[in-house]
């Protein structure tokens, strides 16, 4: 039997007409033989876990670095927690989870060491080379940087990974699938709640700053009368918890009536209607209060400022080390200096090495 009509029957049985079916992906760029029993999203996700890039996400930043302890999220876990809740929004909605998960997974491996402060050197470096931007760093990875097959340079991922990603880096890049929309809210929906939990730990926050937000201080409200008083610890993170489980619960349950009213008879059909998967209006705004409290608090915090400014000129020095000295680029990125110029392939090195891979690399130009 093959094995795509078995995956195409069960998708047929499982997923909405508004889902992404694999049968009707676009493919990939080289043709390959369908897999016996894994669908082509499922290929992807693999594909994505077991490449280099993916591991180097244990050791780079999202928010904190590792000089502030090892309570906070990585890259790595952060990636994890938004597939984690985009797949349980795949599934409520009936949308393709195989292919959520590999779009979550592949979403911020394009993110150079140090986080946003790293994006912000490269692209402050290669200003005159179309600059750098993470979202179309990890297309790049998956096209040309990445080398696991004999027979094809990259991953050779499906048309729909490779763009929902491209869509990431571009908003203007043509319409989302809904899949692509369940990893862009479940991406915000971790983030506010981790690094506000992360923050808290660290002793940047208070509980009192957070409960000015209604958001925090109604599921702080709903923890208290479920399980009455309780530590500063547990209480945090049942707080965290509950946000969470709240923000998402609201969002399907509104999704789930604009999907039963529009609904759209297959998936290409919804991508054209516009974003469909968002929470309501009020729940949009508290977040953006969260998201504006944390940026004030947290993320522009003297301890967090320092530590990236040391960090920023780390890297913007090896960048100008690499460029001025190209012959001491390790041989596979000559190989791109070749083909695309050498600050282009210093960018690329710099920006695959983890948060330690610099600082190691910076100690050695400075030494
Ligand atoms: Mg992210």
């Amino acid at each position: 039997m093959d094995a795509l009509i078995t995956i195409a029957d069960r998708e047929a049985v499982l997923l909405a007409p508004y889902a992404m079916h694999s049968v009707d992906s676009r493919g990939r760029h080289y043709d390959e033989p369908s897999h016996a029993y894994r669908s082509p999203y499922q290929r992807d996700r693999d594909r994505i876990t077991h490449c280099a890039a993916f591991r180097r996400l244990s050791r780079k930043t999202q928010v904190f670095t590792g000089e502030q302890g090892d309570y906070h999220r990585t890259r790595l876990t952060h990636t994890l927690e938004v597939a984690s809740i985009a797949r349980t929004m795949a599934r409520a909605l009936r949308l393709n989870e195989d292919l959520v998960e590999a779009l979550a997974l592949a979403h911020d491996i394009g993110h150079p060491p140090f986080g946003h402060a790293g994006e912000e050197v490269l692209d402050r470096c290669l200003a005159g080379q179309g600059g750098f931007n993470h979202n179309q760093q990890a297309v790049r990875i998956f096209e040309r940087l990445e080398s696991r097959y004999p027979n094809f340079p990259g991953l050779n991922l499906t048309c729909e990974v490779l763009d929902g990603q491209r869509y990431r880096g571009d908003k203007h890049n043509g319409a989302p699938l809904l899949e692509v929309q369940v990893v862009d809210l479940a991406d915000s929906i971790a983030y506010d709640a981790h690094d506000a939990d992360d923050a808290l730990e660290m002793g940047l926050l208070t509980h009192d700053d957070l409960n000015r937000n209604r958001l925090w201080s109604e599921a702080t409200q709903r923890v208290g009368d479920r399980f009455g008083r309780l530590d500063e610890a547990t209480l945090r993170r049942a707080v965290v918890h509950e946000l969470i489980d709240h923000v998402v619960s609201e969002t399907l349950a509104t999704v789930s009536v604009v999907l039963d009213e529009r609904a759209p008879a297959a998936a290409d059909e919804a991508r054209q209607m516009g974003r469909l998967i968002a929470p309501p209006d009020e729940l949009r705004t508290l977040q953006a209060e969260l998201e504006q409290c944390l940026f004030d608090r947290v993320y522009r915090h003297p301890v967090i400022v320092g530590n990236r400014e040391k960090m920023a000129l780390a890297l913007e020095s090896c960048f100008e080390r690499f460029v001025a000295q190209p012959e001491r680029l390790p041989a596979r990125y000559a190989a791109i200096a070749e083909s695309d110029g050498i600050p282009r392939a210093v960018g690329d090195y710099l920006a695959s090495l983890t948060d330690g891979g610099l600082v190691d690399l910076h100690a050695g130009c400075v030494g």
